[in-house]
C-alpha cells in the first residue's frame, strides 16, 4: 500500500503558484471571500484559505456579512466585485443561510471570476470538455493527485459514491473526459445504487464522496483498488475523519489517501491555481484591448 501524500503534492503546487506571483510585474492576483453568517466550519475555511493566499503572496479580501443579510444586498456586494478589476476570483464560502438562495448567488458571479467553478457556464464547459473555464476545484484536486502519484486513469474503471454537484457529478466529467486525457470509465453510486457492494468492488478507482464517517468498509473493496477519500467528517471527539475506514481498508489497496492530509489541501491549492489563471485571463484580454 502507497499513501497518496496530498499535504505534499499540495505544497510542492502551492510552491510554484508563489514563485509564479513573485515574478509578476505590477498588481498580484486578487481574491475576493464572502463569508455568511458565522457558522464555525466555514470560518475555518474562509482562514485556511486566507492564510495560503498570503503564503503564496496572492491579494486577499474578506468581505463578512451577518446572517441576516439579505439576498439583494449579497447580490450587490457581488457585483461590485465583478467590476472591481484588482479582484479576479470571487469565493462566496457555502453554505448560506436558508433565506438565501445558492443557485442565484452562484450565478451571480462573473463566470470569469468564479474561481470556484459551480457557475453554470463553467459547468457547462467542464462537461463540453473546453479549456476556457474554471474546474471546480476539489474535484480537479482529485484529478492532479492520481496524475501526480502515476495512477493510469485510461481505460480504468472509477466508481465514485456519491453524486453531488460539487463532488461526485463534476468528478465524473472530469474522470471521463477524453480531451484532458483521463479517459477513465466511469460509475456514480448515490443514496438510491442497487448492490453498492458489487459496484464498489468492481473499481479500479474507488471514490468516496458521501459525507458519512467510515462508510467504506474493507468489504466494499477489491485487493489491489486505488481509493481515494474526499469525505471531512467531525467527529464527537472533534477529530476529522474521512469516509473511508482507513484502518481496515488500506492494507487491501495499492494507493490510498489520508484523512485529514489528503484531498482536503488539494482544493485550497487548486483554488490559488485558478486565481492566477484568472488573473493571466484578464491580463491577457486587456492587453488585448
Ligand atoms: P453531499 O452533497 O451530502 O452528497 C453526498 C452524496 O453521497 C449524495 O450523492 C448521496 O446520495 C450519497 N450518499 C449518501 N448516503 C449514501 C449511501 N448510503 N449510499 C450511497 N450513497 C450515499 O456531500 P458533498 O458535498 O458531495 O460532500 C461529500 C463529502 O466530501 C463530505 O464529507 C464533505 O465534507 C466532503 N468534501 C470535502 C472537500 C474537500 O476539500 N476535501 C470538499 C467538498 C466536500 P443522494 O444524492 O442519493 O442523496
Amino acid at each position: 500500500m502507497q499513501l497518496i501524500d496530498g499535504k505534499k503534492i499540495a505544497n510542492e503546487l502551492q510552491e510554484e503558484i508563489k514563485q509564479q506571483v513573485a515574478s509578476l510585474q505590477g498588481r498580484k492576483p486578487g481574491l475576493a471571500f464572502i463569508l455568511v453568517g458565522d457558522n464555525p466550519a466555514s470560518q475555518s475555511y474562509v482562514r485556511s484559505k486566507k492564510k495560503a493566499c498570503a503564503a503564496t503572496g496572492i491579494a486577499s479580501t474578506l468581505i463578512e456579512l451577518p446572517a441576516s443579510t439579505t439576498q439583494a444586498h449579497l447580490i450587490e456586494q457581488i457585483h461590485l466585485l465583478n467590476q472591481d478589476p484588482g479582484i479576479d476570483g470571487i469565493l462566496v464560502q457555502l453554505p448560506l443561510p436558508a433565506h438565501i438562495d445558492e443557485k442565484r448567488i452562484t450565478a451571480a458571479i462573473d463566470p470569469k471570476k468564479d474561481v470556484d467553478g459551480f457557475h453554470p457556464i463553467n459547468v457547462g464547459k467542464m462537461l463540453l470538455g473546453e479549456e476556457d473555464g474554471f474546474l471546480p476545484c476539489t474535484p480537479h484536486g482529485v484529478q492532479i493527485l492520481l496524475k501526480k502519484s502515476h495512477i493510469e486513469t485510461a481505460g480504468k474503471h472509477v466508481v465514485i459514491v456519491g453524486r453531488s454537484n460539487i463532488v461526485g457529478k463534476p468528478l465524473a466529467a472530469i474522470l471521463m473526459q477524453k480531451k484532458a486525457g483521463c479517459n477513465s470509465t466511469v460509475t456514480v453510486a448515490h443514496s438510491q445504487s442497487q448492490h453498492l457492494l458489487d459496484l464498489t468492488r468492481s473499481a479500479d478507482i474507488l471514490i468516496a464522496a458521501i459525507g458519512k464517517a467510515h462508510f467504506i468498509t474493507k468489504e466494499m473493496v477489491r485487493e489491489g483498488c486505488v481509493v481515494i477519500d474526499v469525505g471531512i467528517n467531525r467527529t464527537q471527539d472533534g477529530k476529522i475523519v474521512g469516509d473511508v475506514d482507513f484502518k481496515q481498508v488500506a492494507p487491501l489497496t495499492s494507493f490510498i489517501t489520508p484523512v485529514p492530509g489528503g484531498v482536503g489541501p488539494m482544493t485550497i491549492a487548486l483554488l490559488l491555481q485558478n486565481t492566477l489563471l484568472s488573473y493571466h485571463r484578464a491580463n491577457r484580454s486587456s492587453h488585448e484591448l
